[in-house]
């Protein structure tokens, strides 16, 4: 099962607007790009209405290209133009993806592209609505004269300026190692894409922070002419552990010991890889525990050699560890997302943290149905397959509401 395994997201004006149209959302497992359009800053309002929609959450229903397709953006800014005669013929490109299970869903709009960079090959996955990719469609202009072309920013589709609107969409087949690059023209325009491609290449592929920099500083090195917009994510698989540095939100009594046995017997079936890294848990612990604990201390070391303690409590941070590393459960980060937590949902004495974020999905908690909500994310310890199933099911909004 693909996830995302980082991502980047950034926006720049350029060095010769003054505004910035584009807008973009990057939250695994969805990201999109928006290059507005339209006078007295309607683009920057029909690009903003876009991520607005995005942010909402996609409808349920359908696979995830038709629920990526979604027209809602279209009709919310068809309507916004409509009402108010500034912002008349108002629109914006959009180049979404989702991150599925075995593919990239991918829906576009307009000339803001996405990108594939797999085994470091650069491969274009849109194909641009534009005055002048029709016009080399058709062979009425070759590559050249495209680049040069002096209409090469007319778009000839966009959201918002139609009340019906024709949306392209694909699965692209990934694996893990793939790089997504979703962009604005502000990038292709000034960047040629085998120069991307080197980009990708330098410092060995690694560290989508640094692509993304030079991208844009490219882009204005070579006159930045319009807004720059670059989203990248990489992708990997979910055996790889996808640990995130999410806080988590805690605070339900411990399971029993029959709970964890019976997670634990379903977890070994399918074992738990080791996580790309590790996240250090919250240190809370309430009052009362922490004088708990000190007591017991106490009574502790007055009755067995300094040795023997040792040997316990490492014996016992050790099966804790181990039962740690085996079992999973759902809850909810303290922002309010789905998570799916590694380890028991509790703290455990002597300062032992026993859980860690181990992945943040995209949906906020309020869009679980109120009536499952509380039988969802209850902390029930799950094996690693069962709780990443439940999270990407409420993901696809195929949880009913009872
Ligand atoms: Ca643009």
């Amino acid at each position: 099962m693909l996830r995302v395994a980082d991502s980047f997201a950034r926006t720049d004006t350029g060095r010769q607007r003054r505004s910035n149209e584009d807008a973009f959302y990057a939250r695994p497992p969805l990201f999109a790009v928006a290059d507005g359009m339209g006078g007295a800053r309607a683009g920057e309002v029909a690009s903003s209405l876009l991520v607005e929609v995005l942010e909402s959450g996609l409808p349920d229903g359908g696979n995830d290209e038709e629920r990526l397709a979604g027209r809602e953006a279209n009709a919310q800014i068809h309507e916004l133009s409509r009402q108010d005669a500034e912002r008349a013929g108002m629109g914006t490109t959009v180049t979404a993806a989702y991150v599925g299970d075995r593919a990239v869903a991918l829906a576009h709009v307009g000339d803001s592209r996405a990108y594939r960079l797999h085994d470091g090959r650069l491969e274009q996955m849109t194909r641009d609505h534009s005055l002048v990719e029709e016009l080399k469609r058709r062979g009425k202009l070759t590559e050249e004269e495209a680049e040069e072309h002096p209409q090469r920013s007319v778009i000839t589709r966009a959201l918002g300026p139609e009340a019906r609107v024709d949306v392209d969409t694909v699965s692209v087949p990934a694996q893990a190692g793939d790089v997504f690059l979703l962009c604005s023209d502000g990038l292709t325009a000034m960047v040629p894409e085998e120069r991307i491609e080197e980009i990708f290449g330098d410092g060995d592929g690694a560290g989508l922070e640094r692509v993304g920099r030079e991208l844009i500083a490219e882009a204005n090195d070579r006159g930045g002419r319009d807004n720059i917009t670059v989203v990248l994510f990489s992708l990997e698989d979910v055996a790889d552990g996808a640990v995130t540095d999410q806080p988590t939100q805690i605070g339900v009594p411990a399971p029993s010991a029959e709970q964890v046995e019976a997670a634990k017997a379903t977890a070994e079936a399918e074992p738990a890889a080791a996580p790309r890294r590790t996240v250090p848990l919250p240190r809370r612990r309430k009052p009362a525990a922490r004088a708990a604990a000190r007591g017991r201390r106490r009574r502790i070391r007055g009755l067995v050699p300094t040795l023997i303690v040792v040997a316990i409590l490492g014996a016992l941070a050790a099966g804790a560890w181990v039962a740690t590393r085996a079992v999973y459960f759902v809850g909810t980060t303290h922002d309010g997302f789905v998570a799916v937590y590694r380890g028991l949902p509790w703290n455990g004495p002597f300062g032992v943290h026993l859980y860690e974020s181990f992945y943040v999905s995209a949906v906020p908690v309020s869009e679980v149905p109120t009536g499952r909500r509380h039988k969802l994310l209850d902390h029930q310890l799950r094996s690693q397959g069962d709780a990443s199933d439940l999270v990407r099911k409420i993901e696809q909004g195929q949880v009913g509401a009872s």
